[in-house]
């Protein structure tokens, strides 16, 4: 019997190993991953013969447990380059308001050009939000600033990080600084300007990886193998029953499965294969987890010869009004010296598709989406392009959670309702970028390593 089982090897189950082998060194921990590689939604491949990101790009700095693990892993930081990013908005490229807490902003006045003269006009007169309980962040913007800045602004940036719908979002668990601040009496704009005024360090922002923040789980896998750490690709895990003293788990092909049994299991899977696993021994949260739904995308990167896109700015943002294709481009040459560098004959530029509910995008042809990017392209650099010299599709089918109003009590009702000596770590749950899952991965660990000593010690009595 292993101790602890992992299920799923993205960068959250590869973090709850880390963090289980760092505080319990004996134990044995195997890691179960469906796939044929780990990594999950951070993935490398090779475009114009270098490896680039094809899923997640970069971590935020600002919070320690992404750069932890890179500096911990012995890994060298790479920043990216101090240009701006833009607005594609009515016809025109431009620059992204400052001073905006994603997309709030400490003065309306900075939002000329992306709103017309009445739209800055009623973000400026900013009106009371009475509020009672969890709504979605763009109601609570749309009545405290008008439908502007949530069309033009709060939508393509909580895209950015969710590829949601604002209006479906949940405020507490997507930006809970906004909505305790108007259940608090207090307004929007001065919360947007006390984040524009707090002190700041200069360290960057973002951080990622020379090839790729990708390279982060498998640098992460090799250091966990090398520390005694099993970890199994291609070994899909497709049931859980209690034994007693812990749980067996049904592995592998459904013509020839094999068991495992554990003391313990972290389920570090999205949450719909999640809610499948736990359908007969924690039928509540499975419930509650079947309720998260998915955003899929479509990532298509280019490569073109140096020189046809400009190094001005690191990309840019598409408000869904804007009736594009596209949802968003990143001009990787521009934002990355080390992509730069490494293939100084390319301009590499990566647009992306998809916002939730838009299931069409991933029924459209390879060919056709890579065209569809290229006329966007185009359209909002106001030129014709050159045809590229590769191009590069990456589907994320099931690619984001969305954290849809009232979020905060599914994830504690999952919670409440799994068994001792189970835990849920990952995108589904407190955040979905790397450092919150990662932090959800030790919460996980931490949790199940109390039980277990718990356990240990009851035996002994
Ligand atoms: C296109 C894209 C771009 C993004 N960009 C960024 C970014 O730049 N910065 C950022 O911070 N975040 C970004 N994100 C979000 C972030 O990458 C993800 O939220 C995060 O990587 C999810 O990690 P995870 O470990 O929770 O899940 P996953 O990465 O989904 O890993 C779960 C793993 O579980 C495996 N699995 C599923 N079912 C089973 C089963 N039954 N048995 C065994 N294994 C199973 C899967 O194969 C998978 O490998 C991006 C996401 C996407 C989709």
């Amino acid at each position: 019997m292993a101790d602890i089982v992992v299920v799923g090897a993205g960068i959250a189950g590869l973090a709850a190993a880390e963090r289980l082998l760092q505080q319990e060194p004996g134990a044995d921990i195997v890691v179960l991953e469906g796939s044929s590689r780990v990594g999950g939604k951070l993935h490398v491949g090779e475009l114009a013969g270098q490896q680039i990101d094809l899923g997640a790009e970069a971590v935020l700095a600002r919070r320690p447990e992404a750069v932890g693990l890179i500096d911990q892993l012995g890994l060298t930081r790479e920043s990216p380059a101090a240009v701006g990013a833009s607005l594609w908005s009515r016809g025109a490229l431009r620059t992204m308001p400052q001073g905006t807490l994603m997309g709030i902003p400490a003065d309306a006045s900075t939002l000329a050009g992306v709103l017309d003269a009445d739209e800055v006009s009623r973000a400026a007169h900013e009106q009371p939000v009475h509020v009672e309980g969890d709504l979605s962040l763009g109601s609570l913007v749309e009545q405290a600033l008008g439908p502007a800045v949530v069309d033009r602004l709060i939508e393509p940036l909580l895209g950015g990080v969710y590829a949601g719908d604002a209006r479906k979002l949940s405020a507490q668990a997507c930006l809970p600084a906004a909505y305790d601040a108007v259940a608090a009496g207090g307004t929007l704009t001065a919360l947007a300007a006390r984040a524009a005024h707090a002190p700041r360090s200069d360290a960057p922002v973002f951080a990622s990886l020379a090839g790729g923040i990708g390279g982060l789980p498998i640098a992460l896998a090799q250091h966990l193998a090398a520390k005694g750490v099993t970890i199994e690709t291609g070994a899909m895990v497709r049931e859980i029953a209690y034994i007693t003293n812990g749980f067996e788990l049904t592995v592998g092909s459904a013509r020839e499965p094999r068991t495992l049994r554990a003391e313990a299991v972290v389920l570090a899977a999205p949450a719909a294969p999640t809610a499948r696993l736990l359908r007969d021994i924690a039928p509540d949260s499975a419930q509650a987890l079947a309720a998260i739904d998915y955003a899929s995308m479509v990532l298509v990167s280019y490569a073109f010869e140096r020189g046809a896109i400009p190094d001005d700015t690191s990309g840019f943002l598409v408000p869904p009004v804007e009736g594009r294709d596209i949802k968003a481009s990143t001009f990787s040459s521009a934002k990355w010296p080390w992509l730069r560098t490494a293939l100084p004959a390319y301009d590499v530029v990566r647009v992306s598709f998809g916002r939730a509910g838009e299931v069409h995008t991933l029924q459209r042809p390879d060919e056709e989406l890579a065209a569809a990017g290229l006329a966007d392209l185009a359209g909002a650099l106001g030129r014709a392009l050159p045809a590229p010299v590769d191009t590069r599709v990456q589907r994320w089918g099931g690619g984001l959670p969305q954290y849809a109003v009232g979020h905060l009590d599914r994830v504690a009702a999952i919670r409440a309702g799994l068994p001792a000596g189970l835990a849920v770590a990952g995108a589904a749950y407190d955040g979905v970028g790397i450092p919150a899952c990662i932090a959800s991965a030790h919460r996980a660990s931490d949790q199940l390593l109390t039980r277990l000593a718990g356990t240990t010690q009851e035996s002994e009595e």
